[in-house]
């Protein structure tokens, strides 16, 4: 059976729900589809958390409030019948309700999680009711029943595999399955997420597990293209990727795809599909295991980089320093990114800046620490082999006007990226554009 995934973009009014409604009924086969909360809500309600966390529960009580009336103008535009109408408000009233109990409460990460969850929980509701409206046999499988994490915030793939199984083998004859994209339980049974942009984990995960024949992502654009539309001129779409190619770019900024869902994919062998809602007989982006050869298929953009340089004379012939370095960044649990050395020293970069103070002063131990913020990596991606002749040229060619802080080709066959400054990332991506795609 397909896994569907529609995002945010593709549930986001009324009118949508209908659409989506409608391409997913319109062959009769049955499927699976994971939804994402209606564009804004997860951020309406990360907005009501930071009241909370702030001892505001007027500004909080606010902020339901607008949300709820905008839901209550979506349900009378989706239903037809009064059944479902009043059916799917009572169910907005429990809802909202029961979002307003944690405005009295203490507020803490546990609660805020649980807030967060509402999103998904109201549009597959919607949904199912409109469907049911419709005449069509529809279940609503609880995500909360079977995606759960480990003791790590992973994906606790065991227990996935077994649940989501089971509740498929249990319900056997509808022809649509919906789900919560984006919410789980984690390891103690508290109500946790995937992180921003996890619907499109839960779908790729849950197509692992059920070993489907295609993971389907539905978004408002057609496929993943060869450079950021939001930024670039002249962008196309990219019809075919590897899953590690698509890894990287999703990594590396292409929004149109959560970095970690792949994975589960490749692993399984379920090939992943993108798709535009808006056309949906566009063909979209396949992403599997084949390799085109020698083609450069895109480049990503990904911000608020700070590079971090140890330059020491003690490295010159001495074993064990690269070791030291990593450690440091290790023991504040901070992940690098790029790496470049030389002889005498070490450039890396991190994204995640919350103990960056405590890194420096544990690095100047080492040497002296150079430190660029506001910095950009720039990833090119597709079959960069280092048996393939010429494309390091092609790309640093590009970039001839830019400065360029590092460079890092090597680390895996699809991958070149290049760190320059934030303030240069639209015209170090419009370079490359131009040179690797539409040759000036
Ligand atoms: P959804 O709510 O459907 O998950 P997102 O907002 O998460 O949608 O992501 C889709 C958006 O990502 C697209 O509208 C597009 O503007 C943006 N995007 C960024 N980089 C790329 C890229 N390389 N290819 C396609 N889309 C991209
Ligand atoms: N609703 C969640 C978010 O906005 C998850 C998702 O849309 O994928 O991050
Ligand atoms: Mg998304």
């Amino acid at each position: 059976m397909k896994v569907l995934k529609f995002g945010g973009t593709s549930v986001g009014s009324a009118q949508r729900m209908k659409d989506v409604s409608k391409l997913i009924t319109s062959d009769g086969e049955a499927k699976i589809v994971v939804l994402s909360a209606m564009s804004g809500t997860t951020n309406t309600l990360v907005e009501i958390s930071d009241y909370l966390y702030k001892k505001n529960p007027e500004g909080a009580n606010n902020i339901i409030n607008r949300l709820e009336q905008k839901y209550i103008d979506h349900v009378d535009e989706l239903y037809a019948t009064e059944e479902y109408k009043q059916k799917t408000l009572e169910f907005l009233k429990e809802e909202f309700n029961y979002i307003r109990t944690f405005t009295k409460v203490m507020f803490t990460s546990f609660e805020e999680k649980i807030i967060l969850a509402q999103g998904e929980i109201i549009s597959t509701n919607m949904v199912t009711n409109y469907l049911k409206e419709c005449g069509v046999k529809t279940i609503l499988l609880p995500a909360l029943e079977f995606m759960r994490t480990d003791k790590n915030a992973e994906p606790d793939m065991n227990f996935i595999k077994e649940k989501t199984n089971e509740i498929m083998e249990k319900n056997p004859g509808y022809e649509i399955y919906i789900t919560q994209g984006f919410i789980c339980k984690n390891a103690y049974g508290e109500v946790d997420n995937l992180l921003r942009g996890g619907s499109d984990y839960t779908a790729c995960l849950i197509g692992a597990v059920l070993n489907s024949e295609e993971i389907q992502i539905w978004t408002d654009i057609d496929g993943m293209h060869n450079n950021d539309p939001r930024i670039v001129d002249h962008t196309e779409p990219v019809r075919q990727l590897h899953f590690e190619e698509a890894a990287e770019l999703a990594y590396f900024g292409a929004k149109i795809l959560h970095p970690t869902c792949i994975q589960p994919a490749k692993f399984a062998g379920v090939p992943v599909r993108l798709l535009n809602t808006m056309d949906p007989t566009a063909p979209g982006t396949i992403i599997n295991n084949k390799i085109e050869k020698g083609v450069i298929k895109a480049v990503a953009a990904k911000d608020n980089i700070v590079s971090i340089q140890i330059q020491s004379s003690r490295m010159l012939l001495a074993y064990g320093f690269l070791r030291k370095v990593f450690e440091i960044f290790e023991s504040y649990k901070t992940s690098i990114d790029m790496v470049c050395t030389s002889e005498v020293g070490v450039s890396i970069t991190i994204d995640n800046t919350s103990y960056l103070k405590d890194i420096i002063a544990d690095l100047m131990k080492y040497g002296t620490v150079t430190v660029d913020e506001n910095m950009c990596i720039i990833c090119v991606v597709g079959d960069l082999s280092w048996s393939n002749v010429g494309f390091e040229t092609l790309a640093t060619e590009a970039l001839k006007d830019i400065p360029v802080r590092m460079i890092s080709y090597g680390g895996s066959n699809h991958n070149i990226s290049f760190l320059v400054k934030g303030e240069d990332k639209k015209r170090t991506l419009q370079a490359l554009s131009d040179t690797l795609f539409y040759k000036k």
